[in-house]
This record gives C-alpha cells, sequence and structure tokens, in this order.
C-alpha cells in the first residue's frame, strides 16, 4: 500500500480551506494547508464579506446622521468623510477576525500550515518551497478572483476591484462601477452615501438579474432615490484613461452611445476560479476558468482530490463554501457518501433594504416549468418596521402546485436574519400551518413570516363556504355592521 507524508491536503486557506482543515485535523487525520497569501482567512475576510460589510455598517450610520431629522432629532452637521479613518476601521475588524484564521489556531489543532505557491508534480504530490509533499487526499480549495472582461481601453486605465476599494487613501469624488450584480450595487450604496457620486453600468435589463424583476426593481429604486444612477441595458464599448478622470463609453439597447466620467471606476463583473499554476493540466481532472468540475460528492475525475468554495465556479458564497468545505470531509476523512444539495442555499445581498432568499423565486420557478401561485405581505404592514423608519420592502413565498413552500425571498430590514426562521422551515419540512399558529413576539419584524403565511390561509378559513357551515351549525347571525346587518 501506497504511503503518503499526510492523509490530507488542503490548498487554500479561505472559507472552504479552512474547514477542512480544521475538521480533518480534529478528527486526528494528519493534514497539512498551503496557503499563497501571508495570512489565512481568504477573500471573505480580507477583501470581501468582512470589508464590505463593515464598510456598509459605516455608510449607514452616516446615512442615519445625515437623517438624524426624520427621527424626531435635531439636524446633525456631517463633514466630509475621511476614508482613512473608514479604512482603518475596515482593517481593525479584519484584524481582529483574523485571529480566528491564525496559523496558531490551526497548528493547535493538529494542521501543520505552509505558507507558499505549490505545483503539483503528480497526481498525489505537490512542489512547494523547495520540497515535495505527498497525501492521500488532495482539496483545492483556491478561491475566485475578480475578473476584468476584454474591454477596449480597460487595460491602460487604472481601476478597481475588491482587492483595492476597502483601503483607499480617499473617498473618490465619483465612481463608475461596471456591473449591477451583488458586490457592485452594494458598493453602490455604500459609496454614494458616504458622499461620492455613484453611477452603474448593467448589461441586463435588471440588475441582481438572479433576482425576480420586481424584487431587484425596488432595490433599484431605494437607491436611485438616494442618488444613484444607473444605466441598464448597456454594454461597455470602451475606456480611456484621462489623466484626473476615466472616460467609460457605453452603448444602451437602441444604439445610443453615452461617455460617462468618473474619478474611479470599480470593475464587479464577475469572478474567475483560481486555477492558474497549480500544475493541474496533467492531473486528468476537467477545469477552466469557470472552475473546477466535481460530482455531487465534490471529487474531480480524480476521486481523491476534491474541490470546494468558489474554485468550483458554483454558488460564490461563504457559507456555500464552508457546506462544501464539511461535505468533502465527511467523504476524505470519514468516506461516508455525502452529496451535496442546493435546494435551500439561502443567500443575500446586504444593500438597505436587504434582499434575502432561499429555495425558488418565481425566475427559477417559471424556468423549471413549475405551476406555483405566490403569496405576499410587505414590510408597511409590519408595527416595528414603521417604528424603525423602514416602509419599503415585501416578502414572498412561492408554493408549487401542491401548495408546499419551495422558495422566499425577503426585501426589507434585516432580511438576512429574517430568512433565517425560514431555512428552518423549509429544512426541517415544517408545516406552514405550525409556523402560522406559532406564537411569534410583537413588535417583531419577524412577525411578518407569520403574517405571510396567515395571507396563505385566510381566504381558506374565512370562504363563503366555512361561513355558511358557521351560520348553519352554530345558528350565526351575520355582519353586524354593513351588508346584511
Ligand atoms: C466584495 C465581496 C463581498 C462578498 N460578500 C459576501 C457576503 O456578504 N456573504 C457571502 O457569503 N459571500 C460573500 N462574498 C463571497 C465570498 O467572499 C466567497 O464566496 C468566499 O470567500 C469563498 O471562499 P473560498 O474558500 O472558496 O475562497 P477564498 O476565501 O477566496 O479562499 C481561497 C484561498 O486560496 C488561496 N489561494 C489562491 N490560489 C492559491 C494557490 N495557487 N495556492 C495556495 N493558495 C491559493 C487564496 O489566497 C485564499 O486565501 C463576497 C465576495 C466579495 C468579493
Amino acid at each position: 500500500m501506497a504511503s503518503y507524508d499526510f492523509d490530507i491536503g488542503v490548498i487554500g486557506g479561505g472559507a472552504a480551506g479552512l474547514t477542512v482543515t480544521a475538521g480533518a485535523a480534529q478528527a486526528g487525520a494528519k493534514t497539512i494547508l498551503i496557503e499563497k497569501e501571508k495570512k489565512l482567512g481568504g477573500d471573505c475576510l480580507h477583501y470581501g464579506c468582512v470589508p464590505s460589510k463593515t464598510l456598509i455598517k459605516t455608510a449607514h450610520v452616516y446615512h442615519l446622521m445625515k437623517h438624524s431629522k426624520d427621527y424626531g432629532l435635531p439636524g446633525v452637521n456631517t463633514p466630509p468623510v475621511d476614508f482613512r479613518q473608514v479604512a482603518k476601521r475596515i482593517q481593525s475588524v479584519i484584524d481582529t477576525i483574523q485571529e480566528h484564521d491564525s496559523e496558531e489556531r490551526f497548528c493547535k489543532l493538529g494542521a501543520r500550515v505552509e505558507f507558499g505557491d505549490p505545483t503539483f508534480v503528480d497526481e498525489h504530490s505537490i512542489r512547494v518551497n523547495g520540497k515535495t509533499i505527498s497525501a492521500k487526499n488532495w482539496v483545492l480549495s483556491t478561491g475566485s478572483s475578480p475578473t476584468a472582461p476584454p474591454i477596449e481601453g480597460l487595460d491602460q486605465a487604472p481601476y478597481l476591484t475588491n482587492k483595492e476599494i476597502f483601503s483607499l487613501e480617499q473617498l473618490p469624488k465619483s465612481l463608475i462601477i461596471l456591473g449591477g450584480g451583488p458586490i457592485g450595487i452594494e458598493m453602490a450604496q455604500a459609496f454614494r452615501r458616504l458622499g461620492s457620486k455613484v453611477t452603474v453600468v448593467q448589461r441586463s435589463s435588471q440588475i441582481l438579474s438572479k433576482e425576480d424583476k420586481d424584487m431587484a426593481d425596488m432595490v433599484m429604486e431605494v437607491l436611485q432615490s438616494e442618488g444613484v444612477t444607473f444605466y441598464l441595458n448597456s454594454s461597455i464599448l470602451r475606456v480611456d484613461d484621462l489623466g484626473d478622470e476615466r472616460e467609460v463609453t457605453i452603448k444602451n439597447g437602441s444604439n445610443r452611445i453615452t461617455k460617462l466620467r468618473g474619478e474611479k471606476i470599480l470593475v464587479a463583473l464577475g469572478r474567475a476560479a483560481n486555477v492558474e499554476g497549480l500544475g493541474l493540466e496533467g492531473l486528468g481532472i476537467e477545469f477552466s476558468g469557470k472552475g473546477i468540475q466535481v460530482d455531487k460528492r465534490l471529487r474531480t475525475k480524480q476521486k481523491h482530490i476534491y474541490a470546494a468554495g468558489d474554485v468550483t465556479g458554483q454558488y460564490q458564497f461563504t457559507h456555500a463554501a464552508g457546506y462544501e468545505g464539511g461535505v468533502v470531509f465527511t467523504n476524505a476523512i470519514f468516506h461516508l457518501p455525502r452529496k451535496v444539495d442546493y435546494t435551500f442555499l439561502p443567500w443575500c445581498t446586504y444593500t438597505d433594504p436587504e434582499l434575502a432568499s432561499i429555495g425558488m423565486n418565481e425566475k427559477a420557478a417559471g424556468a423549471a416549468g413549475l405551476e406555483y401561485s405566490v403569496w405576499t405581505e410587505e414590510f408597511k404592514g409590519n408595527d416595528r418596521s414603521l417604528a424603525e423608519g423602514e416602509r419599503v420592502g415585501k416578502i414572498k413565498m412561492i408554493l408549487d402546485g401542491k401548495e408546499k413552500p419551495i422558495g422566499v425571498q425577503i426585501l426589507g430590514p434585516q432580511a438576512g436574519e429574517l430568512l433565517s426562521e425560514w431555512v428552518a422551515v423549509l429544512n426541517g419540512k415544517v408545516k406552514l400551518s405550525t409556523l402560522a399558529s406559532a406564537v411569534h413576539p410583537y413588535p417583531t419584524l419577524g412577525e411578518i413570516n407569520k403574517r405571510v403565511v396567515g395571507n396563505y390561509f385566510s381566504p381558506k378559513i374565512f370562504s363563503e363556504r366555512v361561513k355558511k357551515g358557521l351560520k348553519f351549525f352554530f345558528n350565526l347571525k351575520g355582519r353586524a355592521c354593513g351588508g346584511d346587518a
């Protein structure tokens, strides 16, 4: 039987890789983690979720300061934002979380951490830092990077991506954001609120193109009301560096050409899998810039080489990477055939209001050819929401032809938190009647979850047939006001 230096080797120390490493080491497997950068934590910690959500909070506080009168408070003079202070706060939050993702912590758990640039030399061995290291199983969890599509002039014009935007020296006076996906839209609102003039260019006819149009449009309307300008149905023809400014030439669906000028450009046009330089070519596994191909157990064509997280090009979220890391761990260490199931994978775009989703939306149900019905409830009917000064948004519950819930979308305050109840309901196959009869505390935003289910049950409970039956059996006298009173 072949002997290897390690039971499992993990390449890439982000959400996916750290999950596998922590699990494998704690289970007693001899584990090595190899990370290219100087610190563990990956994109989420250094250039993604953590800095973006920290920035969003800062922008939210500044926005509230500017709108203090809406809350019955005196007006506040808001001096301009010093972005170096904002960046400092972002870095301090990263540094605090970094302690949890430190080399020392993983060493204590029993894993060896090696910093370097590994390349496969055969299907069980890599070369890194002048050493050859073999492992029985390997996990590719190298994540993804921002892509810059071949737009004329873009490579000669300085532009920002998520790698630079959180550590700027000063707030851009104006920012042109290429791409209306979650990253672009979150940044659009945050920078606008901090004081930048923000323009978003989006190729399709709506922002957040995976979401239902009615929900995405509501997000866009909020951002427009805060001063963000949108160009939809617009393709980018070229980018020119004018010295102090950049110029972006776009063309809309009616072939109208517009030239936009801004101090900075943020490219948020999608992600490419980090597969370069790993020496994957000779291994007989299938991959492209879009991702590494895996089966439902997250195995590549070489069954002992797994891939998890953004590098698979599937669901590019931290919680998806963590989930996939767990599936790899179960398969590789416990040898239990666990498959991924994304049916109820939730996600959230952290605009204000947030847009959270689980399961199928109308777009997905329609594309799957399903018969479905939609039940809604608006936040302007939720007492707590009004007390909080939040009137925008709604919840949509999607039922299939058999009236089983297949998805929920929430646009509103703290939608990401509110979705958690649905995570339990859908994964736990909880009956809608249970949710409808469960007492929720008043006044909470969460009551909206119960109310939307109530909207589904009400027409059944108060149908003419039921009313007739009750009248007959209990001799009810009918309306006391209006109608037959
Ligand atoms: C601006 C922004 C905001 C985001 N916000 C959210 C959010 O709010 N919620 C959410 O769920 N997701 C969010 N994401 C997505 C999230 O960051 C990713 O889905 C997550 O980081 C993926 O984890 P991962 O482990 O696959 O990859 P990563 O976390 O990127 O980790 C990959 C690791 O591999 C290392 N690596 C790369 N190549 C090599 C190599 N050749 N050798 C060794 N190591 C290598 C990298 O340095 C990195 O440390 C956001 C992303 C961005 C860009």
